[in-house]
Formats: C-alpha cells, sequence, structure tokens
C-alpha cells in the first residue's frame, strides 16, 4: 500500500454553482447522504497510505476480531450487521487504536465508513470508570452532529457505562458542573462554549479529538476558527484525528493547523464512466416540444426507472405537473425542500414507488443511479460562462465499475447554443452521442 505523493486539488463535488438558480450547501448535502444511504458505497481503489514514521509497520486487518476490542463493543458492531472492515477501515482502525497514540488525517467519499471508524475508535479509547470527557468530536451542524451520535450510541448499545453528551445549540446546562459523559459530540460555537464559558469539559484531559466533516466545516462562516481555538485547548499528547470526503488544498491547510507528524490514509472515489451508457439527442424547439419529445419516448419504452434534469425549479415544478396530467406517476425534487422532505422523495423513488423522477442538479446528488436506466437531460448542464459543464455530465449519467448497469442517455437539444454543447461534451469524452428521432426509435433498440 502507497501513498503517492500529497493530496492535490480535487473539486468539491457540487460545488459548482454554475448550474442555474441553485447553490449547493454542502452540510445539507452531506446530511441527505446521509439519511438515505442504507449500506457502504462501492469502491474497489486501492487505498494510500502515508505514515509519519515510515519505518514502524503497517498494520492492517480483514476481521473485526483482530482488532481485540471489547468483547461489548464487538457485539455493538456486528449488531450494526457489519461483517468485515470496509476498505478504509482496514487501515483507519489499527492506526487508530495503536498504542502510543497515532495521529490521522484520513480521505474517502462519502459513504465508505469513516463515521462508524472514528465511532468505533472513540468508544474503544475511552476508561468509562473515568467519569469526565475523554473524546472531543466537533461535526459542522447540529443535524450532522445528531447522526454521527446515533452511531457513537448504536455502537455503544451495550457498552453501558459509556455515556455521550450532545453539545449542540438548545442543549443547556448549568454552568461549571463537570460532565460526567466520556464522550461530547457537538458543534463548533457550542463545544468551545462548554470548555470555556461553561466549563463543563476541562480539555486538559482531552485524549482524543476528532473533526469530522473537515470540508464542510470550512465551507461554514466561522467554523474553521472556532475549531481551531478548541483544539489550542487541547493537551499536548491529545490524538488527534481529521475526516474529510474531499481534499482541496484549503482542507490540506486547515489538517496541517490541527494534526502534527499527521498518518494519511486515502481512498480515491471510483471513476465514473460512460461506457455502458448510450447517448442520445434529440432537436426539439421549445419546452412543449421537449415534453411531447419526452411523452414519445417514455411510451415506447420498458423503462425500469428514469430521472429528467432540468435547470430551474420551476422547468422541473412545470414538466413534474405536466407529466402528472399525463398520467405517470412522478416524484418531484426542489430546492426548497428540506433535507428530511428530500430524503423522504428519494426513498420513495427508490423503493420504487415512483418510475419517473423530475429533478434540478443539485438535489439529486447523492443518488445512486445504478438502478435508473433512462437519465433525460430536459436542459443541458452548462457552467457560469454557459460551456458544457462535463462533470456534471458525467455525474448524472455515469455508472461507477465495469459491472455498471447499462442504461440510456437522453439530451434535448432547443437550440444552435444547446447543439454546441453536445459537440463539447462529445469531443471530451471522445463518445458519439445520437440524434434520435422520437416519432421512430429504432435507434434505441
Ligand atoms: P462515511 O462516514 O464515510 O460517510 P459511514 O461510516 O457513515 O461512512 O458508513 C456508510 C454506511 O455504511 C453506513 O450506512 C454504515 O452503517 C455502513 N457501514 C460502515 N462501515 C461498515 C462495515 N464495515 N460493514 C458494513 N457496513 C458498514
Amino acid at each position: 500500500v502507497t501513498f503517492k505523493g500529497y493530496p492535490t486539488t480535487s473539486k468539491l463535488l457540487g460545488q459548482n454553482a454554475g448550474w442555474g438558480e441553485e447553490r449547493v450547501n454542502l452540510a445539507e448535502q452531506s446530511l441527505l447522504n446521509k439519511l438515505i444511504r442504507r449500506s457502504l458505497v462501492r469502491n474497489r481503489n486501492q487505498v494510500e497510505v502515508l505514515q509519519a514514521d515510515p519505518n514502524s509497520p503497517l498494520y492492517s486487518v480483514k476481521t473485526f476480531e483482530e482488532l481485540r476490542l471489547k468483547p461489548e463493543l464487538l457485539k455493538g458492531v456486528y449488531n450494526m450487521g457489519f461483517n468485515r472492515p470496509s476498505r478504509i477501515q482496514e487501515n483507519a482502525l489499527p492506526m487508530m487504536l495503536a498504542q502510543p497514540p497515532q495521529n490521522l488525517i484520513a480521505q474517502s467519499q462519502s459513504g465508505t465508513g469513516k463515521t462508524a471508524a472514528f465511532s468505533l475508535a472513540m468508544l474503544s479509547h475511552v476508561n468509562p470508570d473515568n467519569k469526565w470527557t475523554q473524546c472531543l468530536c466537533i461535526a459542522p451542524t447540529y443535524e450532522l452532529a445528531l447522526q454521527t451520535g446515533q452511531v457513537i450510541e448504536q455502537m455503544g448499545k451495550f457498552c453501558p457505562d459509556v455515556k455521550l453528551a450532545y453539545a449542540i445549540r438548545g442543549n443547556r446546562m448549568e454552568r461549571g458542573a463537570k460532565l460526567q459523559q466520556q464522550i461530547v459530540i457537538g458543534t463548533p460555537g457550542t463545544v468551545h462554549d462548554w470548555c470555556t464559558k461553561y466549563k463543563l469539559i476541562d480539555p486538559k484531559k482531552i485524549t482524543m479529538f476528532v473533526l469530522d466533516e473537515a470540508d464542510v466545516m470550512i465551507a461554514t462562516q466561522g467554523h474553521r476558527d472556532q475549531s481551531i481555538r478548541i483544539h489550542r485547548q487541547l493537551p499536548m499528547n491529545c490524538q488527534m484525528l481529521f475526516f474529510s470526503a474531499t481534499f482541496e488544498d484549503s482542507v490540506w491547510r486547515f489538517a496541517e493547523q490541527i494534526v502534527p507528524e499527521p498518518n494519511i490514509i486515502r481512498l480515491k472515489r471510483e471513476e465514473e464512466t460512460l461506457d455502458t451508457i448510450k447517448q442520445f439527442y434529440v432537436n426539439c424547439k421549445e419546452k412543449e416540444d421537449k415534453f411531447t419529445a419526452l411523452c414519445n419516448l417514455y411510451g415506447a419504452l420498458t423503462i425500469a426507472q428514469a430521472m429528467i434534469f432540468c435547470k430551474t425549479r420551476k422547468m422541473a415544478a412545470w414538466l413534474a405537473e405536466s407529466l402528472t396530467k399525463e398520467g405517470h406517476q412522478v416524484a418531484l425534487l426542489s430546492g426548497e425542500m428540506t433535507v428530511e422532505q428530500r430524503a423522504a422523495v428519494i426513498e420513495r423513488f427508490r423503493s420504487g414507488k415512483e418510475k419517473v423522477l423530475v429533478t434540478t442538479n443539485v438535489c439529486s446528488r447523492g443518488i445512486d443511479v445504478e438502478q435508473v436506466s433512462l437519465v433525460v437531460n430536459f436542459e443541458l448542464p452548462v457552467d457560469l460562462d454557459g460551456n458544457a459543464d462535463n462533470d456534471t455530465y458525467l455525474h448524472r449519467i455515469g455508472r461507477t465499475g465495469r459491472f455498471g448497469r447499462r442504461g440510456f442517455a437522453v439530451n434535448m437539444v432547443d437550440s444552435q447554443h444547446s447543439m454546441d454543447i453536445i459537440k463539447q461534451i462529445e469531443m471530451h469524452f471522445n463518445r458519439k452521442i445520437i440524434k434520435l428521432d422520437t416519432s421512430n426509435l429504432e435507434e434505441m433498440e
């Protein structure tokens, strides 16, 4: 296992605001991911490891038994349905549990098992007999802190002596009375208050500090500085664990401030490809014309499920309404919905209650498209300058791995400009996009 060079800039998925009216809120996106995720994200890439001390042996585990966890903790892990460590956990767990303590920076896309990994590390680290706070974990938002807290609670279900407190807004505490909970999870502002203003936590007694979702953290106003302020109060020998789904330069600089002598573990996102996708375009005039083409297309094909992308909420709402009038069962994802509402819509679509999902781009991140056999770009993805947004295009219709299911992508072209975009996309991916006549659909067979 090797690490090739230092982390390079990687684009924050979905931060591309070129796509119409909606901007991505990273914290919401992350929460949505957590709400709709039921299992590990598939990733066959090699884990890259850069050790702080290249001469020390590198341990990795293939089973949870090898970690020699307390039996009640192992029971909690199995009770969650985990059979073996995930890719990133194979290396991260032994490193986090090692003696003497090791610092860690870990980066892998959401859904690869980071939260479960550090939850396990915290639960294993604490001494339940000591009735004071030993592990401190900070998360970017109230909701994300709650989500992670639930993982810790679930995993620690059979460890009744280990207690968890939530340092989040609204959780009022009496000043000065020291907390007895061994683990505290919260947002930076409240955690800082609990350490300094209210003196509920003695930061000098913290021996494990976890910073979760660092990329989301620095995207949130004030959180970076607040985190650094907390970090400054911690003792020298405190173990520092730092997690991020992406690793651009700003995240890396933040990591360097928090984690001295780091071990670094990275798992690259699995590349998406267009290899198993047949791509088409349809010439249309205006939106009504596109709508007719869409109905022809849909009527002619036996499609498992379809996803239709629009640029604006308004267009998405119009299209969903028009499709519903035609008698289709349609799900609509729209920017004004709360994260919980979006998660519910995605859940219904996934379970097959609706066959068509109409969405704007930013709403749909995190949806696993492998089960979707038709993707329609009702409007083409463009960046702020009006050029083809190739990353978004790939993300909408691409599949990971060689065994990704086959699918169709249909692009609605309504002007010379959109035809130019199709040409740009063809050039970029070096894949032909075939003209389709929706009144004669034999080409698709
Ligand atoms: P991340 O923090 O990287 O987003 P999570 O720790 O939340 O990833 O894990 C993603 C999903 O996979 C969750 O549903 C979690 O319960 C599950 N999971 C985590 N580790 C394992 C494992 N070793 N085996 C099976 N499922 C796992």
